[in-house]
């Protein structure tokens, strides 16, 4: 097989490499010049679909729908554009080997691909309950959510287990989310999870009892403190319930996981500079390797904003990343310079009639606002997080896109604090003023 070579080859076709994508041709990138890999077999498209619309019984999301950059209201790509901007779209074609000494990669059925300059945007993998021993846990009808190919699987499942059992395993927005996608359709859902609280790793307290009462209200059952620890199945090797630490047996039909991720960086071990997890880079995503950039959650890039080097894995970050990757290759050609990246960590979620939006750090002491009675006929409510202070994160549901907007200039202007009492009563109006 003759092998491949392209001036620039993206590795990895989710929400990254749509939108450096995007930027290469905003750049002018010359027809042939670029090609992006992907194991998945469609275009890129906007993941966060997956856990939401894509499962909902009505207003259901299909691509070509959702493919970049229509969630963040930019131009649809659709596999037309590729075409037209003469970028190989190289799709169900996984990478298998990278020697980034000889810039060459090659796929598991062999092919080669030779580039000059790589951007590795190979985002993230699901942490398996298979990982840490836990028996029965390759049974069928266990799901994994990251990519199209596994959402359609949970689909078929719902669809054949109609009005059926399904637990889901994990308390993380992934969880929250897919509790709630199957409860829409009818399924009788229960969530386990082992701390106290639900997203333990943003939520506080407060904010967590008024999501945990509203699952709670709309009949989720939710078992905290505990871990599956095995599943039992039928004949057909289908899971029929999950066994939990505490003793407890669970029928489940379905059982879905989200436990987290992992970065997606072992083609590059041992070749690349690490830190926390994920492939170092500068405020430019440029790796430790000449001619190699990395996006997207698997980079570890310099937090401006906190002075330190941190791993995000969300969409916003994604697609601000491969941007600026892309601005940065083409500057360096061209001989001039940019910016560096100076991000403003930014997540959300929705699930139900709810819908959060959290921006900054959540480190410090923390002050509760606004109405989070789950019964209460409008949710908004929010938090802020002081430290040295200063209000350096914030938290809203229900926000209207104006305070939305607002808590994050909170997070970004950090403005001080002069007393968390006053804070609580002023609530959204302090941010509203800032
Ligand atoms: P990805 O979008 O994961 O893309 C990686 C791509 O690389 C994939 O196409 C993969 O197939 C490909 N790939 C990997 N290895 C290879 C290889 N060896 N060869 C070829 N191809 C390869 N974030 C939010 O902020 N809000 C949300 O509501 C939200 N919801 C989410 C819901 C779900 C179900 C998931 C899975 C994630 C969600 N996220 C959300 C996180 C967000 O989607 C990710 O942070 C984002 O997709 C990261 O972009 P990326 O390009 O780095 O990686």
């Amino acid at each position: 097989m003759a092998d491949k070579a392209f001036k620039y080859v993206i590795l990895g076709g989710g929400v990254a490499a749509g939108y450096a994508a995007r930027e290469f041709a905003n750049q002018g990138v010359n027809l042939g010049e670029l090609a992006i890999i992907s194991k998945e077999t469609v275009a890129p498209y906007e993941r966060p679909a997956l856990s939401k619309a894509y499962l909902f019984p009505e207003g259901t999301a299909r691509l070509p729908g959702f493919h970049v950059c229509v969630g963040s209201g930019g131009e649809r790509l659709l596999p037309e554009w590729y075409t037209e901007k003469g970028i190989s779209l190289i799709l169900n074609t996984e990478v298998v080997k990278a020697d980034l000494a000889s810039k060459t990669l090659i796929s598991a059925t062999g092919e080669t691909f030779k580039y000059q300059i790589l951007i590795i945007a190979t985002g993230s993998t699901v942490i398996r309950l298979s990982d840490f021993g836990v028996k029965g846990a390759d049974a069928t009808n266990i799901f994994y959510l990251r990519e199209i190919d596994d959402a359609d699987k949970l689909v078929e499942a719902i669809k054949a287990k109609k009005n059926g059992k399904a637990l889901v395993v994990g308390g993380g927005y992934i969880g929250l989310e897919l509790s709630a996608a199957l409860k829409i359709n009818n399924i009788d859902v229960s969530m386990v999870y082992p701390e106290p609280w639900c997203m333990p790793r943003l939520f506080t307290a407060d904010l967590a009892s008024f999501y945990e009462s509203y699952y709670a209200n709309k009949g989720i059952k939710i078992i905290k403190g505990t871990v599956a620890t095995g599943f039992g199945t039928n004949e057909d090797m289908e899971v029929m319930d999950v066994k939990l630490k505490d003793g407890r047996v669970m029928e489940a039909d379905i059982v879905v996981v989200g436990v987290g991720g992992r970065p997606m960086t072992k083609l590059f071990k041992g070749q690349i500079e690490e830190e926390k997890g994920g492939i170092k880079t500068d405020g430019f995503f440029k790796t430790s390797v000449p001619d190699v950039y990395a996006v997207g959650d698997v980079a570890t890039f310099p937090m401006k904003l906190y002075d330190e080097m941190r791993r995000v894995e969300h969409v916003d970050h994604a697609r601000k990343s491969a941007e600026q990757a892309v601005k940065a290759i083409f500057a360096r050609e061209q001989g001039n310079s940019i910016d560096e990246y100076d991000y403003l960590p930014y997540f959300y979620s929705r699930a139900f009639d709810l819908s959060w939006q959290f921006y900054g750090d959540n480190v410090g002491e923390t002050v509760f606002f606004g109405d989070g009675s789950p019964t209460s006929p409008n949710h908004k409510f929010g938090s802020y997080w002081i430290k040295d202070g200063k209000v350096v994160g914030a938290f809203l549901e229900g926000g209207t896109p104006e305070e939305n907007k607002a808590i994050a200039k909170v997070a970004r202007v950090q403005p001080p604090a002069l007393s968390l009492d006053l804070l609580a009563t002023e609530g959204l109006t302090f941010a509203c003023k800032i």
